[in-house]
């Protein structure tokens, strides 16, 4: 298959200004499988130029016609799923189901986007002293920089690019250096599909810092949507205040999953493992920290290591394999050296805990006794390892649960009443209840504390490109 593999700067395909290119490793077996055009500090310029251009003209699109665009780029993203699955396990290394689920997860953004770009709401109203009309209208805020990282390289551009192009925003894409292919394929579908020259741009800047920076304090770029860790999130928010520009931001998580005695042991298990090993765990949602009360502690480790030994780990492309590779071999041997830590600490290992010799794999790993508040209760793993603390009461596991700084995503089996009591009492921007998966492009996803800010999807996604203007009006 060919990939595309360029810049795409005001309509055009084309390699950096500096003709330098970077390889796009295959995790599973590293082999090159393409060299991607690194962009300059120019050719960033020159993608804030082009956004900037289309701007008044996409804002002036009727919402209809931005909504057609992408429901045409969900149309044909439908018709070439396998193609576009395909690129993601090649440059990430995800198995093939997981590709899959996040093929469609990613594609029902643009629909979900293309019903919402026509259901903008406003407000028409009289002031409280009936001296005036109170009209709030909602505009595009303007040139938008999206940056995504390479976990999920289809989902976390098209949560930010659908929500953007549906409000009447032009965008500028910066994926990961890791995962860039599946970014330059989308944007390719988007440019079939009709999408005007400059309203989508795509850069990957090498080095990275300084010319995302630049890009920031471009005036005409009022908008930073970042999916990324909490360290480098918290850098651009200083890059932001600079020239004070709206941020909404994607960050870490650290979530916890607590088995209260009341649990269905089936649901618990089956939720557990899709929490836990969708995506290999290299997902700010992957359950980092499970609590199991002791009076279901035994039962729970037992189901759950004989589920993780029919659980085969190998490349993507091989669809009997349940389990894919990390992205690189340096987030393999962060995995395993938190494992080794940990073990060192006092934990046992029931399963797993190896490398492969070849490839960025990992595999399924299970330990138990493990401490709250060691290093790895206080680390996002980002790989197929499961954390099981042991606790005798309810309180008390809130009370870990809620021990971190960060705040995005907690999980609840239990029975329904209590675990919903339990649900309440989290801080988590959201909370499975006996399910192993939360996200819907018709929900909004986000976290609290130093997890992040701000919604994506759901009704709220849209209005985080959008800008309220009110305007008065003398009542008559
Ligand atoms: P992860 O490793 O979890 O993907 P990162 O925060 O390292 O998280 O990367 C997320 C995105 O942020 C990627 O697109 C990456 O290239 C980009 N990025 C990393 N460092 C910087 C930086 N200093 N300035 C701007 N973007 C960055």
């Amino acid at each position: 298959m060919t990939l595309l593999a360029d810049l795409f700067i005001d309509g055009m395909w084309r390699p950096g200004g500096g003709g330098e290119r970077f390889d796009v490793i295959d995790p599973s077996d590293l082999s090159v499988i393409t060299r991607f055009a690194a962009a300059t500090e120019d050719d960033c310029m020159a993608a804030v130029d082009a956004a900037a251009e289309a701007q008044t003209s996409w804002a002036a699109t009727a919402p209809r016609e931005r909504g057609e665009l992408l429901r045409a780029a969900y149309d044909v993203l439908t018709e070439e799923v396998e193609r576009f699955a395909e690129i993601i396990v090649r440059e990430n290394g995800k198995s093939w189901s997981d590709a899959i689920g996040e093929a469609n997860y990613a594609k029902e953004f643009f629909r979900w986007f293309a019903e919402e770009a026509v259901r903008i709401p406003g407000e028409y109203r009289l002031s409280p002293a009936g001296d005036k009309r109170i009209v709030v209208d909602r505009q595009p805020i303007g040139v938008s920089l999206l940056i995504t990282p390479w976990n999920f390289p289809a989902a976390m551009a098209t949560r930010k690019l659908a929500p953007a192009l549906a409000a009447g925003c032009t965008t500028i894409l910066k994926p990961a250096r890791e995962t860039p292919l599946t970014a330059a394929y989308m944007v390719e579908v988007l440019r079939r599909v009709g999408l005007p020259s400059g309203v989508v741009n795509l850069v990957t800047p090498v080095p990275t810092a300084a010319p995302v920076a630049k890009m920031i304090n471009r005036p005409e770029v009022r908008k930073l949507s970042f999916t990324g860790s909490t360290e480098v999130g918290r850098d651009l928010l200083h890059v932001c205040a600079d020239s004070v520009v709206s941020a909404s931001m994607e960050l870490g998580g650290n979530a916890p999953l607590i088995v209260l005695p009341g649990a269905d042991m089936d649901v618990t298990v089956e939720g557990t493992l899709l929490a836990k090993m969708r995506n290999g765990g290299a997902a700010c949602t992957a359950a980092n920290r499970v609590y199991v009360h002791s009076s279901r502690h035994d039962e729970f480790v037992e189901r759950l290591t004989a589920e993780l030994a029919a659980l085969s780990v190998g490349p993507g492309l091989d669809r009997s394999r349940q389990v894919g590779a990390l992205v690189s071999i340096a987030e393999r041997d962060k995995v395993a050296a938190l494992v080794e830590t940990a073990v060192s600490e006092g934990a046992t290992l029931v399963h797993g805990g190896k490398s492969a010799e070849q490839g960025a794999f990992y595999d399924v790993t299970l330990l138990t006794d493990v401490r709250h508040g060691s290093g790895i209760t206080r680390t996002e793993i980002f790989g197929p390892v499961v954390t099981v603390v042991r606790y005798d009461d309810v309180d008390e596991a809130v009370r870990m649960a809620n021990d971190t700084v960060y705040g995005l995503m907690a999980y609840v089996f239990g029975e329904e009443r209590e675990a919903m009591a339990v649900a309440g009492r989290l801080d988590a921007g959201m909370v499975a209840v006996n399910r192993g998966v939360v996200s819907d492009p018709a929900a909004p996803f986000g976290g609290v504390k130093q997890s992040g800010l701000g919604r994506e999807g759901g009704s709220d996604g849209i209005l985080e490109f959008l800008e309220e203007k009110y305007i008065a009006l003398t009542a008559h």
